[in-house]
């Protein structure tokens, strides 16, 4: 079938078969097949839309494989923009092809119709922890296993207040920070929210929590649902807009990067694409609005060595490596110890992990490996899904000593960051 035209002709044609992209990307680095890297991937999906190949497993597969980790588009020297292009073939894909019933069962219902919903995210929580209890767990089926042993076994629940005034104590005018909650952020890591709040009033900023918000649309936009990001997107921008913030934080990296695309998600839609341009323009992760912190003291913590990974939607979609390392490093000081293949992914990928799990295991295994190499005793990182993977990976290995902390929560934790930025 031809499915017709779907990328924007100057993508489709800005690869020029370099090769460059390709030791960056993971599927690549672990299969060694040119049809798992982004230069065989961008080849299919040209193919595909001058109808010289078919929606067939093959291509399908290879789409399905690939992470969405953005890492070949922040290695092109010739700046394909491979994250649009990929959302784009995945979009149409899900509207041209019908995929075998089980697999439309996992993803319609058990990943769009729970996770973007925080209620039933917690819901879903409830057969998890029974399962746990009666110690049944390990005899459940393969996916359905792994799939459980992301959940943390110990889920703290943390109601964020509507409003939280600034704390800072330099007399200048608060600035005003909409706080996205997202949905896994919201359900799995309250403390990592309650930790964020307080990071942004010490550092001078009132923060609101809009309750009219809702999921961002990441999880819509990376599996091939542009219509349903996009009215996911206008939503967010007229809630935020009502709560009349400077800024719109967000600790959670995939939501960010998303967030900072509306504009382009947004682009084709006369009404909204100027409010969608400048809502993205407000939006920053946490990590770009804290302060170093000024009082720590820079000579380690005495629970050992720390190291951060780099959450694929930081890293790579944002471009983000520095400041997260640089407030890491100001608190463990001597402690900090890089980690080697930091930036490449661990294999969550937002739900790539229940949908992709052989492929996904792989890359936990990988990142354990090289966590565990480091000696490290505290792992930070900055996003839901890396949080949740390199926990269960690390526990696999029998490494339950080695923490994993979110950003927010490693920097709360041992000093309080100071001053306006
Ligand atoms: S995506 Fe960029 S780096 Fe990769 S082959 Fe194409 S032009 Fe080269
Ligand atoms: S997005 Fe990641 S997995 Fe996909 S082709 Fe690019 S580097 Fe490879």
């Amino acid at each position: 079938m031809n499915a017709g035209p779907f990328l924007h002709d100057a993508d489709a044609l800005s690869c020029i078969h370099c090769g460059l992209c390709l030791s960056s990307c993971p599927t690549y680095l672990e299969t060694g097949d040119e049809n798992q890297s982004p230069r065989g991937r961008i080849y299919r999906m040209r193919a595909l839309q001058d109808g010289r190949m078919e929606m067939d497993d093959a291509t399908i597969g290879a789409v399905d494989l690939c992470l969405g980790c953005r890492a070949c588009e922040a290695a092109c020297p010739s700046g394909v923009p491979y994250g649009r292009m990929l959302e784009h073939t995945r979009d149409a894909i899900e509207s041209r092809h019908s995929r075998p019933w089980p697999e439309r069962l996992l993803r319609r219902v058990a990943i769009e119709g729970v996770f973007p919903y925080p209620e039933r995210l917690e819901l879903a929580l409830v057969p998890v922890s029974v399962a746990r209890a009666l110690g049944i767990a390990r005899w459940l089926p393969g996916p359905l296993r792994d799939a459980l042993a992301l959940v943390p076994e110990r889920v703290e629940r943390v109601e964020l207040p509507r409003f939280s005034p600034s704390t800072a104590t330099d007399g200048g005018r608060p600035r005003r920070a909409g706080l996205l909650s997202g949905c896994a952020m919201r359900v799995l890591f309250g403390p990592a929210h309650a930790a964020t709040v307080r990071l942004l009033n010490t550092a001078g900023f009132d923060v609101v929590v809009p309750d009219d918000q809702i999921c961002c649309g990441a999880l819509h936009a990376h599996g091939g649902r542009l219509d349903e990001a996009r009215e996911r997107a206008r939503e967010n921008i007229a809630a935020f807009e009502r709560a009349g913030v400077d800024v719109v934080v967000v600790n959670s990296a995939g939501c960010g990067s998303t967030m900072k695309e509306y504009g382009e998600l947004l682009a084709g839609d006369p009404a909204w694409a100027t409010r969608a341009r400048e809502f993205s323009a407000r939006v920053k992760d946490l990590c770009e609005v804290l302060p170093i912190p000024s009082h720590a003291s820079g000579t380690g913590e005495p629970t050992g060595r720390v190291t951060y990974h780099d959450a694929c939607h930081l890293a790579h979609a944002q471009r983000i490596t520095r400041q997260p390392r640089d407030l890491v490093k100001a608190v463990a000081g001597t402690n900090y110890v890089e980690l080697p293949e930091a930036d490449v992914c661990c294999g969550s990928a937002g739900t790539y992990n229940l949908t992709e799990p052989a492929m996904a295991a792989r890359l936990q295994e990988r990142k354990t490996r090289n966590i565990l190499a480091t000696g490290a005793r505290t792992v930070v990182s900055a996003n839901p899904g890396c949080l949740l993977q390199l926990r269960a990976g690390l526990d696999a290995a029998g490494a339950t000593d080695v923490e994993v902390l979110h950003l927010a929560e490693y920097l709360d934790r041992p000093t309080r960051v100071t001053g306006p930025r």
